[in-house]
């Protein structure tokens, strides 16, 4: 359940905003001063503010730019003065929305979801981790198609990458370079399995300290190759 925190010294407002957002299922704190609407909004998680602008102790635009000092929660800003929310825009603080009182309950249920659902699909995005293998210092970044070598970045070919990664994800497996050759370039691609050769030698080269004594891949004579884990 969504927690939204209420900064209003109004009693009867704070109230009516309570009633609306609880019905919809929201679960609401109010605070009637800045002082502590302040604390609360940094000290609790909450999932919204709404946040009046003339409060007593702390006034609004304070309390905005201190929260978004340290917090992204979304912040809807209201005041009874059509002028005070030009002026909050004009200030930059970092709120996501601006109501003028009066204003209908309704409304204002119908923005908080709007910017529940905003930041919800926000923070879930920047929580999708890439796609990443890592096996002692070598670390293929499938997701942006980047490698590492202990912490270096190392440029790869589209193929180079490609094979790397397919040999990394099927560790201690033995393929023949025909296998490879056809997993990894089209069957009707020019070249030969010598392309494979040719690449391995270009991937030790990058991933390798001592390309002589491969670590991650290794030659099995007569056969092909295998990766080490
Ligand atoms: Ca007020």
């Amino acid at each position: 359940m969504s927690k939204i925190l209420i900064i209003e010294d109004e009693d009867a407002i704070a109230e009516l905003e309570k009633d609306y957002l609880e019905l919809s299922g929201f679960e609401v704190d109010i605070k009637n001063n800045g002082t502590e609407g302040l604390k609360a909004a940094l000290g609790m998680d909450y999932d919204l503010i709404i946040l009046d602008l003339m409060l007593p102790g702390i006034d609004g635009f304070d309390i905005c730019k201190r929260v978004r000092e340290e917090k992204n929660t979304p912040i809807i800003m209201v005041s009874a003065k059509k002028e005070d929310i030009d002026k909050i825009r004009g200030l930059g603080l970092g709120a996501d929305d601006y109501m003028t009182k009066p204003f209908s309950p309704s409304e204002l249920v119908a923005r908080v979801k709007a910017h529940l659902a905003r930041y919800e699909r926000l923070v879930g995005s920047a929580q999708h981790k890439n796609d990443v293998i890592e096996i002692r210092g070598l670390k293929i970044d499938k997701t942006a198609r980047r490698v590492f070598v202990n912490g270096e970045e190392k440029a790869f070919t589209t193929k180079e990458f490609d094979l790397l990664t397919f040999l990394a994800e099927n560790p201690n497996h033995v393929f023949t370079k025909e296998e490879l050759f056809n997993r990894i370039w089209n069957m009707d691609s020019i070249g030969d399995i010598a392309t494979v050769t040719v690449h391995i030698k270009k991937i030790r080269e990058k991933i390798e300290v001592n390309t002589s004594k491969p670590q991650y891949i290794e030659t099995i004579w007569g056969v092909g190759y295998r990766f080490r884990i």
